[in-house]
């Protein structure tokens, strides 16, 4: 697969319109549309912004002669009109620097702010080695990464997920259960300096919130994202299309909830019965006994009686806790994901069956139910969408302005 086909075209927010409207939002409105591919002409963007012709003329032309947009060509109009100037992202504008660390493996990726892969790579580390050994590697290989894109383009932002609570204001992880040694270290501080530009810590799981959530038609959201891999997490996205940090950013922690009729198994977080410790696909590994949770899944995809027995009852659960987080947030479309999801759809057909019986019929009625549509990869969509965002920000935008040359005015 080309890295380029890694991932679909995804939606950007734009910054609320309202009001007097500073030059920057205007400016970052329009670049945001642009880079979202959601307008590529300036009639487009009169359109999508609802701004006045003038402001997007003005808006453009000043993107334009800062290298911040570029013309690429020209695409017919209705009628008679001469064919339309095509608006793209210059590939140099800068790079996002991407990583979505899992328990057990990273992904890491170069996009550009048109949300080119320009290079991606999968490799193992095991979070419990600690912040350094983990940050050191991912240090290593977006270098690698960036030195295969060839071309001296600035990195203007660089996206970290991990699989625990985070606080993105400070950018440390708090008390992850899973990440002994990380409580609080400095990841955003440290990347920072790294590569010098701004980073962004999220929770894996809202970065795959937010990468399907952009990935899937606008009218999919709120969207709750459950993940079932070594724990369970959920992601959160709202009907406004922004990731639900909560008051502390620990919304959407749902795997120590306890559901009706679970075991009494101890968990990593000093309680009994949290459903992560009774339905992971960590949990279903320990009952089987087999050494990795790929390992069950690959048991799953094979049709082995007793993994699939073991996800059929981690399913009853798991749709147990599912239709009551239905019931109080009301999501248009529930995603599952994680390795057992990719294995088979035997997870999924328990957690609807339960869903549907449990969940009263309002909060049904036009539901969907589905496994995630990006799979192991929707985590670099979320970050990928983080990172341009916040390059393409009204309070960053002028920072990529200021060091082109000045528009010549006529
Ligand atoms: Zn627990």
């Amino acid at each position: 697969m080309l890295p380029s086909s890694l991932l679909p075209p995804l939606r950007l927010s734009a910054p609320p319109l309202s009001g007097r409207i500073e030059p920057a939002v205007t400016l970052s409105t329009v670049a945001r549309l642009v880079a979202s591919g959601a307008a590529v002409s300036k009639a487009d963007l009169v359109t999508a912004a609802g701004l006045a012709r003038t402001t997007v003329s003005t808006a453009v032309d000043e993107l334009l002669a800062r290298g911040v947009l570029r013309l690429d060509g020209t695409r017919p109009t209705a009628g008679r009109g001469r064919p339309a100037d095509r608006l793209a992202l210059s590939p140099r504008g800068g790079h996002v620097l991407l990583a979505d660390v899992g328990a057990t493996n990273a992904h890491l990726a170069v996009v550009d702010l048109s949300q080119q892969v320009l290079a991606h790579a999968h490799v193992d580390v095991d979070v419990r080695d600690g912040p350094d050994a983990v940050l050191r590697t991912v240090e290593t290989q977006l270098t690698a990464l960036r030195a295969s894109t060839m071309g001296d383009v600035p990195a203007r932002a660089v996206v970290i997920g991990l699989p625990g609570p985070v606080d993105g204001n400070l950018g440390i992880p708090v008390r992850p259960p899973i990440m002994p040694g990380w409580h609080a270290y400095p990841v955003s501080a440290r990347l920072q300096q790294t590569f010098a530009c701004p980073a962004v810590l999220e929770n894996d799981v809202n970065l795959r919130a937010l990468g399907e959530a952009r990935a899937l038609p606008a009218d999919q959201v709120p969207l709750l994202f459950v993940k079932v891999g070594t724990g369970i997490g959920g992601g959160l996205v709202s009907a406004a299309g922004v990731l639900h940090h909560g008051a502390d950013g620990a919304a959407g922690d749902i795997g120590h909830v306890r559901v009706r009729g679970a075991p009494d198994d101890a968990c990593v977080c000093g309680n009994v019965g949290c459903i992560e410790a009774v339905a992971s696909a960590g949990a279903i590994a320990r009952r089987l006994g087999t050494a990795t949770i790929a390992d069950v899944g690959a048991l799953v995809a094979r049709g082995d009686p007793a993994a699939v027995g073991a996800v059929r009852d981690a399913a009853g659960l798991i749709g147990e806790l599912v239709a009551t987080l239905v019931h109080f947030y009301n999501p248009a479309r529930v995603t599952i994901g994680g390795v057992l999801t990719a294995a088979s759809d035997e997870l999924l057909a328990g957690v609807r069956s339960v869903v549907y019986q449990r969940a009263l019929p309002l909060a049904t009625r036009n539901l969907v139910l589905a496994n995630s549509v990006l799979g192991e990869h929707a985590g670099l969509a979320g970050a990928t969408v983080l990172g341009i965002e916040q390059v393409l920000s009204p309070d960053s935008i002028g920072a990529l302005l200021a060091e082109r040359p000045a528009p010549t005015r006529r």
